[in-house]
């Protein structure tokens, strides 16, 4: 089905739901989230108002599976309609995907990993609480994984500790970068299993929502970042904080599993900066014609070092897309190596190519165009942010592409 306007992941043949869903995005980021997001970025506060709308939309549960009363976006359409809203704010689309992760990981995703007769069943009794909230109440997960140590990376434990109690967890810990924080509803914790033992081990990761009203959990921090200031991503301590057993998101264990499983999963920061680098992009044609809305007619075309700037843009927002399209559509449990190592390439590509991009557009547009009143400026900050996202780095991801390339699962030198 074709649209009246050229996505950020660019024409392609896209079903009719993808085609609705893309265009509720993009007419709500043109409308309603565009115009706003000078006010959060000024601010570094949550975009609440934008998602009172994806609320209203349905789109709080683009990924909640059909039987459940979600949309059952799968986890290609979910990059896509991602995407166009990062082309209109980076905030929201970067929030809004800590949001969908937590009903990917409990719904599309947990069906595809492993799972004992008995973890399933668990799941299976525990999984249409958290939908419910979703569907019916419009409540927001956040995602805060984040603790400054090497947890994140994904190369240790996780320091938030839960203890299991009757009933229920007693959570201990603190988590740095929890974009939505005092604005979720649910904080999804990835936390590990306290037994006593002082050997925390990764295979007991718990993945655990708290409510936002919990006993014993506390925002602190001050929040004043160079860029996606609308996250809110402050500090989360966590002190004695008891949840119920059917607050787990996952089975004891499963968490583990399905992001070694599942590794496409950290791909899912990407669309956010595919979106911001689609913004750029647009602004500098824009501009280039002289029809950016308020400001004086001046033409800048003209000039062929300009044309060569847009050329250059396109080509590498181009390479982005056809990676990022490709990598969306391989997505799936246990990749190859060649599948893997193309995931790595596309969320590198996209997180550097959205700050390159970003960054020509200002060289190429000039120094009117980085005044805080156009969008640019804020752009080229948000840009930046993509490449430090936890555990795919820029450098994290250079580092595993040159290790995985030389040497083999198990290979050593002596
Ligand atoms: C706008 C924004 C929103 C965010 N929202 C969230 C969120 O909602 N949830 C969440 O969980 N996190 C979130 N994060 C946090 C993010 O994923 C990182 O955890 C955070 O940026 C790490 O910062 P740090 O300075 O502590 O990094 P450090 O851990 O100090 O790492 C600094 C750099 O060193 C490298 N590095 C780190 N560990 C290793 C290692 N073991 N080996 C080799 N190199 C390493 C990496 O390249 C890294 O960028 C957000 C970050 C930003 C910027």
């Amino acid at each position: 089905m074709s649209l009246d306007f050229i996505p950020a992941v660019g024409e392609a043949d896209f079903s009719d739901a993808q085609a609705r869903l893309l265009t509720l995005a993009h007419r709500l980021g043109k409308e309603r989230f565009a115009p706003r997001a000078a006010q959060w970025d000024r601010e570094a506060s949550f975009p609440f108002a934008n998602y009172d709308d994806l609320r209203e939309a349905g789109l709080l549960a683009l990924c909640v599976p059909r039987k459940f009363g979600g949309e059952g976006a799968d986890f290609a359409t979910y990059c896509m309609v991602g995407a166009e809203i990062g082309r209109f704010c980076g905030a929201t689309a970067l929030t809004y995907n800590m949001h969908i992760c937590s009903t990917l990981w409990t719904g599309t995703l947990s069906d595809g990993v492993a799972m004992s007769e008995v973890q399933r069943a668990e799941h299976e009794a525990r999984r249409p609480l958290h939908f419910r909230r979703v569907v019916e109440q419009g409540a927001v997960y956040a995602q805060p994984f984040s603790e400054g140590s090497a947890a994140a990376a994904g190369k240790a434990p996780f320091g938030t500790t839960a203890r299991k109690v009757d009933g229920g967890w007693v959570l201990n810990g603190r988590k740095i970068f929890a974009s939505l924080s005092g604005a979720a509803d649910y904080y999804g914790i990835l936390c590990t299993e306290d037994k006593g033992d002082q050997h925390p081990d990764m295979r007991d990761t718990l993945y655990i929502a708290v409510p936002g009203d919990a006993e014993g959990l506390t925002v602190t921090g001050d929040w004043d970042p160079m860029g996606m200031r609308g996250t809110v991503s402050r500090t989360l301590l966590l002190r004695e904080v008891f949840v119920p057993d059917d607050e787990q998101l996952m089975p004891r264990g499963v968490y583990y599993k399905a992001a070694q499983t599942w590794p496409a999963m950290f791909f899912t920061l990407s669309p956010t900066y595919l979106g911001v680098a689609q913004a750029a992009y647009d602004f500098t044609v824009q501009y280039l014609r002289g029809e950016v809305p308020g400001q004086p007619p001046v033409k800048r075309r003209m000039y062929p070092t300009k044309q060569i700037a847009v050329a250059q843009m396109r080509i590498q927002l181009e390479s982005m897309r056809a990676l990022f399209w490709r990598a969306i559509h391989e997505a799936g449990p246990n990749p190859s190596k060649d599948q893997r190592m193309r995931l790595y390439v596309a969320h590198y590509a996209v997180m550097e190519g959205a700050n390159d991009i970003a960054r020509l557009a200002i060289r190429t547009c000039g120094g009117q165009s980085m005044l805080k009143d156009l969008p640019l400026e804020r752009l080229y900050r948000d840009s930046r942010c993509g490449a430090l996202m936890l555990p795919w780095t820029a450098e994290l991801i250079l580092d595993r592409m040159g290790r995985e390339t030389l040497y083999e699962p198990g290979e050593r030198d002596e």
